[in-house]
């Protein structure tokens, strides 16, 4: 090479679920690593995409999206939040919930600007914030209740705070923001200009009763927020790569000046699929009951093993310590589980402050029944 590059993210490696779920494959482990099912999505909607194409919707769609999606969107949000967003303004149909973040990221982090980031976090927000001159501000939940501190929060405040990114129920604790947290938060951010970037994608992935808590719910929080979601999480689908953005009309108008060049409008013919299918709620609200069964499940199965855990409380993801077992590194301890002991999990401190490890693991169940009990075999011989 003659000339010399200089990368804008010198740092930056590649992200964990690739690492890991290709070691899963060359091992032929079983992969409980990369958040995905392993079964397939109910027929009915892959039968709407077949409608969809033979019906050719098969060129551009609107910057913004199927205005019927959108629609359909604002009414969902409604009924679950009672918030009312606008279809024509204040909805986005967005390449799944990264996009959305990246561009709401995009549109709003300037040179220097600070972003409060609570760590562990779900890896895309920090080198985002990075990408754009901006600075993440890294707080510390810790295993294993990963409970915010907000006067920790209130404390790292400054001048330059521009946004503040939550994430609820949380990747990759499991663990769920309560009404006290988001009041805590609107309480915080009053009279200030911060902007909150809710990350709101296990919306539907909820247990034990409780209810989700978007900042949709809390008028002051939602004047400020953009919230991002994805189909992807709801309907078994991480490969459409099919999410949507929902803010305010004057934040919206900023990130569809982003949008329009960074994607300017996304798959039409799944977003007419997925229109048709959230015609039916129970499509989304019998979401919890089936993951909840999948979690306990799970954990029934590894009930006796030497894993200390706190049942998830939402997502489909399990945390648990394995200290009893070894105090290798989580990073080491990982690895050998996939090569020696054939099963992929994310060690968590990927996700943490300075890498620090807490010796936890992270466990995807979104899987069969037989794979999680195939799973819960070598958890047990642990
Ligand atoms: N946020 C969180 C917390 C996630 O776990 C994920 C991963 N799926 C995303 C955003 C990205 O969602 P999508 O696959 O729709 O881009
Ligand atoms: N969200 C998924 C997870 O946490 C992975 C998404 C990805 O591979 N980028 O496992």
């Amino acid at each position: 090479m003659n000339f010399s590059i200089e990368s804008k993210l010198p740092n930056l490696g590649t992200t964990i679920f690739t690492k890991m779920s290709k070691l899963a494959q060359e091992y032929n482990a079983i992969n409980l690593s990369q958040g995905f099912p392993d079964f397939p999505p109910n027929q009915k909607l892959l039968e709407f995409v077949k409608q969809g194409l033979d019906e050719n919707h098969n060129q551009y769609a609107p910057l913004a999206g199927l205005i019927s999606l959108r629609k359909t969107l604002a009414e969902k949000l409604f009924k679950s939040y009672g918030s009312r967003y606008s279809a024509e303004e204040e909805i986005t149909i967005t390449t799944g919930a990264t996009q959305a973040i990246f561009t709401a990221i995009s549109a709003f982090i300037r040179k220097d600007d600070e972003v409060i980031v609570f760590k562990p976090a779900y890896d895309c927000y920090e080198p985002t914030i990075e990408l754009y001159g901006g600075k993440p501000i890294l707080i510390e939940m810790k295993a294993p209740t990963y409970k915010i501190d907000w006067q920790e929060v209130s404390a790292k405040i400054t001048s330059k705070t521009k946004m503040i990114v939550i994430n609820t129920p949380h990747n990759p604790s499991g663990t769920v923001l309560a009404k006290e947290d988001l009041l805590q938060l609107q309480q915080l951010v009053e009279n200030t200009n911060i902007l909150i970037l809710s990350d709101e994608v296990y919306e539907h992935l909820i247990y034990d009763g409780k209810e989700h808590q978007s900042v949709a719910r809390f008028p002051k929080l939602a004047e400020r927020s953009l919230i991002t979601y994805s189909f992807g999480k709801t309907f078994h689908v991480t490969g459409w790569k099919v999410g949507y953005c929902v803010a305010p009309e004057e934040l919206m108008k900023e990130f569809r000046k982003v949008h329009q060049y960074n994607v300017f409008c996304v798959n039409h013919p799944m977003q007419w699929a997925l229109n048709e299918y959230l015609q039916k709620p129970e499509h989304y609200l019998e979401l919890s009951a089936f993951y909840q069964e999948r979690r306990d499940y799970f954990l029934q199965q590894i009930k006796n093993s030497r894993l200390e855990l706190i049942p998830a409380q939402g997502t489909y993801f399990q945390t648990a310590s394995y200290k009893n077992i070894t105090t290798e590194k989580d990073t080491d301890f990982a690895l050998k589980l996939i090569k020696e002991k054939g099963l992929a999990t994310i060690p968590v401190s990927v996700f943490n402050k300075n890498q620090k490890d807490e010796f936890m693991l992270r466990f995807c169940f979104a899987k069969k029944k037989e794979t999680l009990a195939k799973a819960a075999a070598i958890i047990n011989s642990l």
